[in-house]
């Protein structure tokens, strides 16, 4: 499904050049569940962002899909990211001005379902993250794992082939947190592919494979 090759990733430039991501090339099938871990300040939201399409390295090369990505024009990119990837973001990124309601309802709004295709499949993700009741309140009304449920709901709800989730349990309490990976589960179990960053060995253990960052780098 994804592919990328030799992947460099720093910021600044001259002597100062700090390098987040060095040599990176890892390639993941569709269907895979894979966890990215590693110590904080590793390089983990970097290559995850790098895979959701919202960042880009400075060397190498990204085929997702048999695209390109680093090739193709914007919009193109903008295209193959609203029709296969959910990202579910380590500070949430929920829209200030709009309900619960309304976030997770954006992303059908782009993808052209009608109003009443909309509201039945809000109902049933509000209702499966038994979050009904919060529907009418904006995010800075709504505690941490509140946010993170609404997150989660928004990234889902277009039923993507790709989820790529940055500690997307971090701040839920455990049964949540469960309820979550066993929503995943059963999500790749349908054919999702899932990256998901966690610091949970617990929660690596819902994938199938782990991938060790440590100062920029694949751990061997
Ligand atoms: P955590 O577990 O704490 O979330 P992480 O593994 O996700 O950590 P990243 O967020 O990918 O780490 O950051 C990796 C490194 O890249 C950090 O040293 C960070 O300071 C640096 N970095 C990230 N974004 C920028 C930026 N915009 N400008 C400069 N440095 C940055
Ligand atoms: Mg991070």
């Amino acid at each position: 499904m994804l592919e990328l090759n030799n992947i460099f990733r720093w910021y600044n430039s001259g002597a100062n050049r700090a390098f987040v991501l060095r040599d990176i090339s890892l390639s993941i099938q569709q269907g895979e569940f894979v966890s990215i871990m590693g110590p904080s300040g590793s390089g983990k939201s970097t290559l995850l962002h790098i895979l959701g399409m919202m960042d880009e390295p400075n060397e190498g090369t990204y085929t997702f899909m048999g695209e390109n990505v680093l090739k193709i024009k914007e919009k193109q990119r903008a295209e193959l990211y609203k029709k296969h990837i959910g990202f579910v973001f380590q500070a949430y990124h929920l829209i200030d001005e709009l309900t619960v309601y309304e976030n997770i309802e954006t992303p059908l709004l782009y993808h052209g379902f009608s109003s009443s295709e909309r509201k039945s499949m809000v109902a049933d993700i509000l209702d499966r993250f038994n979050i009904v009741g919060k529907k009418d309140l904006f995010p800075n009304q709504l505690s941490g794992g509140q946010q993170q449920l609404v997150g989660i709901a928004r990234a889902i709800i277009t039923k993507p082939n790709l989820i790529l989730a940055d500690e997307p349990t971090g701040n839920l309490n455990s049964k949540q947190g469960q309820e979550i990976m066993e929503l995943f589960k059963t999500l790749n179990e349908e054919g999702v592919t899932i990256i998901q960053v966690t610091h949970s060995e617990k929660n690596a253990t819902y994938g199938s494979r782990i991938i060790e960052l440590l100062d920029g780098r694949i751990e061997k």
